[in-house]
Parts: C-alpha cells; sequence; structure tokens
C-alpha cells in the first residue's frame, strides 16, 4: 500500500476486499487450510521483483471490456521501451448488432481468443514464455466477467512460470500510453477521454497522480457512442460522427457548453447529448446528420481543450498529455495542437495504435511498477469500479 506524497492520493496495491454486489457472486471465503497455502504462494511469486531488476520482459493481457488484447515489452530503466508485440482481437462487430458491449458474449470471446493471442505475442516478439520475467493483467475498472478472464491468465502463467504477477488499473495503462515511446515520464497535465472515462489529472510521476476533475454524468466516448446511435450511425459512434462530421457545419447549431466556465475542472456532457436530442425531434428527422455531427463534436472539443488547457495553467505544468480513444480524433488532436502552440504547452499524445484499448499500455504501466520493484499478491481480486484515485 502506497501512502500520499506531493499533495496526490496514490494508487493502493494492496488487495482490497469489497463488500459490493460481486462479493455476493463469489465462492465462499477459503478454508484456513487453503488460506495458510495461498498465504506462502504470495510469499513465494514477490520474491523475484523485490531485486529492482534493471531490465525487464513483460507479458500483459487486457480484458476489460470488448478488446482482447496481450502484449510483450522489453524495458530498462532510463531507456525508450520496445513494444515487441501487440496483438487485438476486436469484438467491435460481434457487438455491433446489439448497439452496445454485452457483457456475456465479451467475456466468452476473450476466453476463446486469449490463449491464440499469447502464443501469437510470443510469435511475434521472438520469445519463449519462460524468457518472461513478469506477467500482467488489467484488473479494473471494467466488466466483471470480462476483468476475470485475464487476470486470471495472467495469474496462471505467473504461477506455472513462477514469475511476479502485477495487476494493473486500466486507467493507469491509458494515462501512462503517451510516453510509451519517451525515457520517463515527466510531470504533466492528463487528460484521459475514452468509452468510459473523462479525467483530468496532475501527474507528479508514475504512480503519483492527483485527480483535478471528471466528469459528472456521461463520459466524452460515451456520448459520441449514444449521440451517433441517436444518428443512426453504427457502433461505436465516435469514429462514425468523425468520419459524417467531415462533411459538416460545425457552427450550424449552438449547442451548449456545459461547465466550460465553471470555476472547477469537472465535465458534463449529457445535456449536450440531450440537446441533440431535442434538434433532431424537433426537426422531425428533417436535419443534416453531417451538421449537427459536426457541431456536437466541435461543442465536446471546445469543451475538453477549454478545461485542459485551465487545468494546466492553473497547476503550472508545460506538459499537457491526451490520451484514451476518444483522442483518436483527429479534430480534437488540431484543436489541442492549436491551443497548446497559442499557450506555449508542449502536447503529448498518445500513438494512435495505443489510444483504444490495447495491451502494450497495460504492459508499459506494469514495467515501470515492475522495475521499481513492485509486484501484486496472486490473491488479489478484480475491482470493476476501480478508481486511479
Ligand atoms: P474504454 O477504455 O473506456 O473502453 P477506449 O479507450 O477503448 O474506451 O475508447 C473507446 C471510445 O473511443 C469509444 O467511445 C469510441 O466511440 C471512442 N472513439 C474512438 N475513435 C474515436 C474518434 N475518432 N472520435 C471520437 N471518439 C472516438
Ligand atoms: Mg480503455
Amino acid at each position: 500500500m502506497r501512502g500520499e506524497s506531493g499533495g496526490g492520493e496514490l494508487i493502493s496495491f494492496s488487495p482490497i476486499v469489497r463488500a459490493d454486489k460481486m462479493s455476493a457472486l463469489l465462492m465462499p471465503l477459503p478454508t484456513a487450510r487453503k488460506h495458510r497455502r495461498r498465504v506462502v504462494f504470495s510469499r513465494m511469486w514477490a520474491g523475484p521483483s523485490a531485486k529492482n531488476p534493471r531490465v525487464a520482459l513483460l507479458l500483459a493481457i487486457e480484458s476489460s471490456c470488448d478488446e482482447t488484447a496481450v502484449a510483450i515489452v522489453r524495458g530498462e530503466a532510463g531507456e525508450r521501451t520496445e513494444v515487441l508485440a501487440s496483438e487485438i482481437n476486436s469484438q467491435i462487430a460481434l457487438h455491433r448488432e446489439h448497439g452496445g458491449v454485452v457483457p456475456e458474449l465479451a467475456s466468452r470471446n476473450h476466453s476463446l481468443h486469449l490463449r491464440g493471442l499469447v502464443e501469437m505475442a510470443l510469435r511475434d516478439a521472438g520469445v519463449r514464455i519462460d524468457e518472461i520475467d513478469a506477467f500482467a493483467a488489467t484488473t479494473g475498472p471494467g466488466l466483471a466477467s470480462s476483468l476475470l478472464i485475464g487476470s486470471t491468465a495472467a495469474k496462471g502463467m505467473a504461477c506455472a512460470a513462477q514469475r511476479p504477477f502485477l495487476g494493473i488499473n486500466h486507467l493507469e495503462g491509458h494515462l501512462l500510453s503517451p510516453f510509451l515511446a519517451e525515457t520517463s515520464v515527466p510531470p504533466h497535465v492528463a487528460l484521459i477521454v475514452s468509452g468510459g472515462h473523462t479525467l483530468l489529472l496532475d501527474v507528479e510521476g508514475p504512480g503519483r497522480y492527483r485527480k483535478l476533475g471528471g466528469t459528472r454524468d456521461d463520459a466524452a466516448g460515451e456520448a459520441f457512442d449514444k449521440v451517433g446511435k441517436m444518428l443512426g450511425l453504427p457502433y461505436p459512434g465516435g469514429p462514425e460522427i468523425e468520419k459524417t462530421a467531415g462533411g459538416g457545419n460545425p457552427n450550424a447549431y449552438d449547442f451548449p457548453r456545459s461547465m466550460l466556465h465553471d470555476p472547477h475542472l469537472d465535465f458534463s456532457f449529457s445535456g449536450l447529448k440531450t440537446a441533440v436530442l431535442y434538434t433532431l425531434q424537433k426537426a422531425n428527422g428533417k436535419v443534416s446528420i453531417a451538421d449537427l455531427s459536426a457541431s456536437f463534436q466541435q461543442a465536446v472539443i471546445e469543451i475538453l481543450v477549454g478545461k485542459t488547457l485551465r487545468a494546466a495553467r492553473e497547476s503550472g505544468r508545460q506538459i499537457i498529455a491526451l490520451s484514451g480513444g476518444v483522442s483518436l480524433n483527429q479534430a480534437l488532436r488540431s484543436a489541442f495542437q492549436d491551443a497548446c502552440a497559442k499557450s506555449g504547452h508542449e502536447l503529448v499524445t498518445a500513438s494512435p495504435d495505443f489510444c483504444t484499448d490495447n495491451a502494450a499500455m497495460i504492459a508499459f504501466a506494469a514495467l515501470l511498477r515492475h522495475l521499481a520493484g513492485e509486484c501484486s499478491p496472486l490473491g488479489e481480486d478484480i475491482h470493476p469500479n476501480l478508481p486511479l484515485v
């Protein structure tokens, strides 16, 4: 368990026993004998990572939602991390006909594809499983049944290979992804914009995060997806709206920029979503989908850029980092580039390959922790609502 430092609350890696809905579904507590055996296991595998290795080969699994992903990275303290393999099996096509993610379908497909992806990653990376120094998996936040598949598989491999296991917060993966190609993670202000999260953080360094603001209702990606559905576009709505917006007028509709000028750094996108719905209803379908998409996208961009630049000014950080699926949006990237060029901030964005869910970002977060001598107990549970700070 880590404490607090630099005014920021730090991530806890101690096993947390949660009395939430999940616990009712879990098996009864282990007997005393089983429990004793578990303690011996965690002592056995807590050992290797306590040596603060200088170089390491990490295999990580990401299965928090509808992407099954496996990556292998090689890293060394102070050097650029090498992504040797990054395999992703996207289930988007599978869930598209349902208009959103169906949890049971997602977990079944994770278990069907995981083994093949691990084998493919090892082959592409040109390494044997016994050369891997540590195994990692996303342990939260996400869909419980999906998280369980990846974390159980990673623990199983760690057990068999007698190597450490690291449970990684999915949001920490996104947060650090812009620095995958860098030699260090400098102090900065971070905006994570994904399907499930819109989070502004002050980052002192790896593991030292302070929340500055977050969404009070829908995440930015969720708003893109819901508006996409209203406009009759395929799931997920984000990339479809971006395509449609290309031919539209971003000033055609004056949609609300909720909370943009409020003194806090929180976000709200549900009013904007409702404004699009009312516009559609009022026009009785006689609207330009391109104009609606462009105007909606412009409102989201102005809110995200405005709040993030203010966060950077207020916290005195020179670097702004952008991550998560929505950060793939080219209009959003250009708006950030223009704003940063004007204000003198440096913009660091995650590579397009590592914006939506992937395992390379999880492996990178795990690598930094492994090189710092950390590991998680094999008894660590998944945490569907795991906060980052
Ligand atoms: P999560 O981790 O919450 O599952 P991801 O980081 O995988 O989310 O990102 C998925 C989200 O990104 C979806 O909401 C999707 O609509 C959005 N997205 C992907 N590409 C774009 C784009 N070009 N423009 C806007 N949103 C996008
Ligand atoms: Mg994600």
